[in-house]
């Protein structure tokens, strides 16, 4: 008999969300899964009958993790419905397939200019974009001759390391977009953090490019996502162990090592016997979302209520807690790690000014790290650049990592995008500056205003 685990895990979100309401209108136009759930919700309580199997699924893949919504809870049960719905019925392969984005980056960087001839070919391109079940309009980047891997390869061939001996030490982890799709953000990061003097070692290898497992947990997939991580976090962890930082320029990789990674870790038994909790107390570390009596930089919980309710029981909690922690508190953001090392007084020598006029849109996931936006404050000083924020609102540009290339998703995931681009046009700007490279590829699709990470326009403003 087939279980109902999933349709009754979301059920469960829908009776919470509903019963309480508080997003009901604030994140209206931010999320396509809160207003469905309400319309749900309202249909039900007005006598139209509770919502069918398919409207649950449906529901279900209209959340895309952003994290804008206040309850952590929630998200996870939405996760955890989405995982169920995974282990029922199974991804389709297009899922599968698009969801393995460092796989296709791989297939790709292989062979760049036989992908850009099929994408430019109408035939072929149709054909990929429907094995792959994405929508025929979506836009595709155009793959780039050389990919991050090589440049690198050629680089260090003719490069001498020029590290000073008390250098910082950072892994520079590019995630799958910037290292397959958009090169020249991760040769700027490389570039910048260098010129900052610190000691660079890029994640590309095997295993230590792996993608940082959130498609694939988005998705549902969550033995894919496993794999992954735990792949990347025992050479991560060895790393953190020898001195280094873990330096991301994708706020989605970011948010996943800095957050999700540690979720429950600070709950676990080697946690609280390394902090020297005892049989009556808890000790989580102030700043984590918990609030008590707090002894110097630790919040105190009595075990016996606590205990029970705060356990290291999600999807990583298999992996060492000791290790998810290490590498989730020496996770940085690109922007936030500069922003360190210029009120350390390191910001390099600036040689040229860069007369544009750009809006500055901060991306959801990194929102979520609850940073504030570092790299405003570094692109406040490169000479000549005129930069409005996009702040302080709840817009999301809708591409969701690579849910807008899905056929189902595209159209909604353009509505949900529209307010910001109509925000964006309104500044007749001359660049949009992002960190996030799904919405790159969302504003590319929309518009050909010109699009870069602020590491770039830090690039240019560099002396040789
Ligand atoms: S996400 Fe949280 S705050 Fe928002 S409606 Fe649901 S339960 Fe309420
Ligand atoms: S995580 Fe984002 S998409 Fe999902 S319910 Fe919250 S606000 Fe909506």
């Amino acid at each position: 008999m087939k279980s109902d685990v999933p349709e009754k895990l979301i059920r469960n979100v829908v009776a919470a969300c509903g019963s309480c309401e508080d997003c009901r209108y604030y994140i209206e136009e931010a999320c396509l899964f809160l207003p469905e759930l309400f319309r749900l919700h309202d249909r039900k309580r007005e006598g139209g009958g509770e919502a069918s199997e398919e409207e649950l699924r449906q529901l279900c893949d209209l959340c895309n993790l952003c994290g804008l919504c206040p309850c952590p809870k929630i998200r996870s049960e939405i996760m955890a419905a989405k995982a169920a719905y995974a282990e029922r019925d199974g991804l389709p392969f297009s899922v599968r397939a698009l969801q393995d984005v460092g796989r296709i980056g791989k297939l790709c960087g292989a062979f760049p200019r036989l992908g850009n001839l099929m994408m430019a070919n109408p035939v072929t391109s149709s054909l990929i974009k429907r094995t792959l079940g994405m929508h025929p309009d979506r836009r595709m980047p155009a793959v780039p001759r050389e990919n991050f891997d090589r440049w690198l390869d050629t680089r260090s061939a003719s490069r001498k390391n020029k590290a000073a001996p008390d250098a910082r030490k950072a892994i520079y982890y590019p995630g799958c977009t910037a290292r397959y799709l958009f090169p020249e953000v991760a040769r700027a990061a490389v570039e910048v953090l260098e010129a900052f003097g610190v000691e660079v070692v890029a994640a590309v290898g095997e295993p230590e490019g792996e993608c940082c497992g959130m498609p694939p947990l988005l998705e549902g997939d969550q033995p894919m996502a496993l794999k992954l991580v735990s792949r990347n976090l025992q050479w991560m962890a060895e790393h953190v162990a020898a001195g280094f930082d873990v330096v991301c320029s994708c706020p989605t990789c970011g948010y996943f090592f800095k957050h999700l990674l540690r979720e429950g870790a600070y709950y676990s038994q080697a946690y609280q016997q390394q902090a020297g909790a005892d049989a009556n107390r808890l000790l989580i570390p102030a700043g984590m979302g918990i609030t008590g009596p707090r002894q110097g930089d630790m919040v105190v919980l009595h075990r016996a209520t606590y205990g029970p309710i705060l356990q290291d029981k999600g999807l990583f909690s298999g992996l060492d807690p000791l290790q998810r922690i290490a590498v989730g508190e020496h996770a940085f953001d690109l922007g936030e790690y500069l922003a360190r090392l210029a009120g350390e007084g390191r910001f390099p020598e600036t040689a040229r000014a860069v007369p544009r006029r750009a809006v500055y849109y901060p991306p959801c996931h990194l929102r979520e790290q609850k940073i504030g936006y570092p790299f405003l404050n570094l692109l406040q000083q490169v000479p000549e650049l005129s930069v409005t924020p996009l702040t302080g609102t709840l817009h999301c540009c809708g591409m969701a990592g690579i849910m807008g290339y899905k056929k189902q998703f595209h159209q909604p995931s353009l509505d949900l995008g529209a307010p910001l681009m109509a925000r964006i046009r309104a500044h007749e700007p001359e660049a949009i500056l992002t960190e996030c490279l799904s919405c790159r590829l969302q504003f590319q699709h929309m518009d050909d205003i010109p699009i870069q990470h602020p590491i770039e326009v830090l690039r240019e403003t560099l002396a040789e």
